[in-house]
């Protein structure tokens, strides 16, 4: 029998292209049929077909707070009543960035836009602007969105010049990219000692989840601070994903580290599209009108979505509120643990804040190379059983999880019913 999310996903792909708008939806690293959603409710997302799952994507990290939270419906509803867009200066944008900078305060000054590739790309045309200088480093493994300065990847060799990562990124353009090896700090300084004068921008997960979850070791993050300050070069925190989600202030706080840039996304838009870079008045005070570095947007600041972003960082914004969304992970992952261990599987798995990684590899990988280690085949077969049972997990092995302050005992309780047939499979 065909079910609805088959004739959805057949319907689909005449067409879009694979019958996504976002590549990793149509389920080709795992096989099979991605569920069409139709609605949420706090830990919950409903399928076409009526099926209910627990949700460990959470809209890819947006839905901190878990999914229709009452007072971010109701701020929306009463934001578009009264506008969908003005394309000119509102009260509400002047909130968030009022909210950002306070939550994070190595943000002076910061510009709204409406993803985060916007504001990885926007950050880094203002940090060459800002130095007058073209090299940008980043790491292998680290996403920061899809502009052509951002996908590429390491050449052979260290040092070298990176090659595009997408068909359509000119091998001119890779070339201003040099490509690190994530949490290599010998590498930092070999390039900064071969290059720095050359160097705009080090942009950086400050914990890498878009190669899994990879924690930054011990001095990683120092090391970068030290190497761009020393060289005259920015240091761009990308805190898409983890802006208020592994720490209230972000991975910076948490790690202690100021970044010269800071770009945001994902958990400031509470679901609807929202990014934004900031950081130094100096560097931001470069930005048009104010300076030469041009930037702008249509709907940038849109008040619609800047309501929902708004509401979503005031509820987060509240004592304990971090330490009880931690618990929740941590308590998932501890139940995953022992799941694995009892089936005899092979299995490690980490949280920071409400993001997790699950890892089919004794421990926890520390680098790209060691992520690529991971049993793939083992996590496929581990993720079809898991979805049949009712829970959501990213449908790649390279993905981080998230779980939202809705998420419960009895959310993780069945999700660890459900590992313990998982791992068998
Ligand atoms: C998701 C993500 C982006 C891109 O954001 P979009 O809104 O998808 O354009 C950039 N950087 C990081 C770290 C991300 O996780």
């Amino acid at each position: 029998m065909t079910t609805r999310n088959e004739t959805l996903f057949e319907r689909a792909r005449q067409r879009i292209p694979a019958g996504v708008n976002s590549p990793v939806r149509a389920f080709r690293a795992v096989g099979g049929t991605p569920p069409f959603f139709e609605r949420a409710s706090g830990p919950h997302l409903w399928d076409a077909d009526g099926k209910r799952y627990i949700d460990y994507v959470g809209s890819w990290g947006p839905m901190v707070l878990g999914h229709t939270h009452p007072q971010v419906v109701e701020a929306v509803q009463a934001a578009a009543a009264r506008a969908l867009s003005f394309g000119a200066p509102t009260e509400s944008e002047i909130e968030l960035a009022e909210a950002i900078c306070r939550l994070m305060p190595s943000v002076e000054m910061v510009r709204l836009v409406s993803s985060g590739t916007e504001a990885t790309m926007s950050a880094i045309r203002l940090a060459r602007g800002h130095t007058g200088r073209n090299l940008i480093v980043k790491f292998e493994g680290c996403y920061h969105g899809h502009a052509d300065s951002l996908l590429v990847k390491a050449g052979s060799g260290a040092l070298t010049f990176g090659n595009p990562s997408s068909a359509g990124v000119p091998p001119e353009i890779a070339a201003l990219t040099l490509v690190l090896d994530f949490n290599n700090i010998d590498q930092i300084e070999k390039t900064f000692a071969a290059r720095g004068p050359e160097i705009a921008c080090v942009i950086v997960e400050p914990v890498a989840g878009n190669m899994n979850l990879v924690l930054p070791a011990p001095g990683f993050l120092d090391s970068l601070r030290e190497n761009c300050s020393r060289h005259g070069a920015v240091l761009i925190l990308d805190e898409v994903m983890t802006g208020f989600r592994v720490a209230l202030g972000g991975a910076q706080a948490r790690y202690g580290i100021k970044p010269d840039l800071t770009t945001l996304g994902k958990v400031i838009g509470g679901g609807l599209p929202v990014g934004a870079f900031g950081g130094k008045r100096e560097i931001m005070e470069k930005i048009a009108p104010l300076g030469p570095v041009y930037q702008a947007g249509t709907l940038s600041g849109n008040p619609v979505a800047v309501a929902a972003g708004l509401a979503t960082l005031k509820l987060l914004d509240t004592p304990g509120f971090q330490e009880k969304i931690s618990g929740v992970a941590d308590a998932l992952i501890q139940g995953l643990k022992n799941e694995a261990q009892k089936a005899g599987v092979v299995f490690s798995a980490q949280s920071v804040g409400s993001m997790f990684g699950l890892y089919f590899r004794a421990v926890p990988p520390t680098s790209f190379a060691e992520v690529m280690q991971c049993d793939k085949d083992r996590f496929n077969k581990f993720f079809h059983t898991m979805l049949e049972r009712g829970v959501y997990l990213a449908p790649s092995a390279y993905e981080a999880g998230f779980v939202s302050a809705t998420h419960g005992t009895t959310e993780i309780d069945a999700t660890l019913a459900a590992a313990r047939e998982a791992f068998k499979a």
